[in-house]
């Protein structure tokens, strides 16, 4: 075949990154917490209607500062989903957490509330959540389980910025959200991420951590007259330069979501007949829940026939990869983790995913070429 590759994911270019980039460069001011930090957080702000944002280094980095503001220590037990990406967990098992792995609903992909459950004991401090593919986790439970046990909820929201379950941002609903900015999420400034949070106490220590332990942010407000320091902490600020491409991307996050969904609603439109004669499943989205399409996926009955239609789109020149190895079975899991219960569906889930090419700038023949590559298989 000579047709061009469709590759899985093509970062979105947006029109004032380079003015915005050359406007940081000739100010000779390219650290952090500049005027592109302040207008990339107010639209973040805006997006998920989240009382307090700050930019940060990455996801994984929001996901260490969820770790030192919940002051987590070696007594401490915090519950992952096994069907996740590493930072979900090493981000606690980076403050002496033992990581206690729980299982998740074949449905979604999200950890499934009832595995959270039986997986808490007194050591339990949180549970960390992903909103799988941007599609809310069953909420109300995690909730219920939460207040009824005293635990902190980090929602890892990666994939989810601004998507809505029963209305509510994603990111917004637990005590710690995360956000990347990762140039594989649907908005990007190469590396990046930022940490949503709701309570102010949590917030004024948040700015310290984030910024080696100090309180140049009270400084920079003019609140205080010198900035000395006042706690552990790290480098968790992102320099103006990768602020200056968030802000510019975020001006255009109304075209990029159009365009995902664009994508997405095209898959979910076409494939239901192929997938019912195939028993293949395909992504669902509850009605109470606002995705983000940051991805869409398929699950076939079996790892070989998975494998076999990764191998024929791949000779169609259409890459369509598998993620996500079970955090519980792998080699820093069986370290530093527990499982209480085998996580089985997390194993299942992820001996059978395909995630098909979806990017803002997929055009209606690339789009047509995947469909007609997906339904020339048959399982
Ligand atoms: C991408 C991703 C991360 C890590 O994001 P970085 O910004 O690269 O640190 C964490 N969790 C999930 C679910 C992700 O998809």
């Amino acid at each position: 075949m000579s047709t061009d590759r469709i590759i899985f994911s093509r970062p979105f270019r947006a029109a004032r990154e380079l003015p915005n980039v050359e406007a940081v460069l000739s100010s000779d001011h390219s650290h952090g917490d500049g005027p592109f930090t302040a207008s990339a957080t107010a639209k973040l702000r805006e997006i998920t209607d989240a009382p307090h944002a700050l930019l940060t280094t990455s996801c994984t980095s929001a996901l260490e500062m969820a770790g030192l503001l919940l002051e987590l220590g070696p007594d401490d037990e915090v519950i992952v989903p096994s069907f996740a990406f590493t930072s979900t967990a090493t981000a606690m098992a980076l403050r002496g957490a033992t990581v206690v792995f729980a299982d998740i609903d074949l449905e979604s992909g999200n950890i499934d509330p009832e595995s959270v459950a039986a997986a808490i004991t007194e050591r339990t401090k949180a549970v960390v959540i992903i909103h799988y593919g941007g599609v809310g986790a069953d909420m109300q439970r995690l909730r219920e389980l939460a207040d009824t046990h005293g635990l902190a909820l980090i929602e890892d929201n990666a994939h989810g910025l601004g998507g809505r379950w029963r209305g509510r941002p994603l990111g917004t609903i637990g005590t710690v959200g995360a956000l990347s900015f990762h140039d594989t999420k649907n908005v990007h400034c190469g590396e990046g991420g930022a940490i949503l949070l709701t309570d102010e106490i949590l917030m004024a220590r948040a700015e310290i951590i984030r910024e080696k332990g100090t309180d140049r942010a009270r400084f920079l407000r003019g609140s205080v007259d010198k900035y000395s320091w006042q706690d552990i902490g790290s480098s968790y600020l992102p320099s103006e330069l990768n602020a200056a491409v968030l802000d510019a991307q975020l001006s255009e996050f109304g075209t990029i979501q159009a365009n995902r969904h664009r994508v997405w609603d095209s898959y979910a439109a076409a494939l239901p007949d192929w997938a019912a004669r195939n028993e293949v499943r395909l992504m669902t989205v509850p009605g109470d829940r606002e995705h983000t399409a940051h991805l869409y996926y398929l699950r076939v009955p079996s790892e070989q026939r998975r494998d076999d239609l990764i191998s024929h789109l791949s000779q169609l020149g259409i890459v369509a990869p598998f993620h996500y190895i079970p955090l519980d079975s792998s080699p820093a899991g069986l370290k530093l983790g527990r499982t209480p219960t085998p996580c089985v569906r997390s194993a299942e889930f992820s001996k059978t995913i395909v995630r098909l090419p979806l990017w803002p700038g997929l055009t209606e023949a690339q789009i047509a070429r995947v469909l007609e590559g997906v339904t020339s298989f048959t399982v």
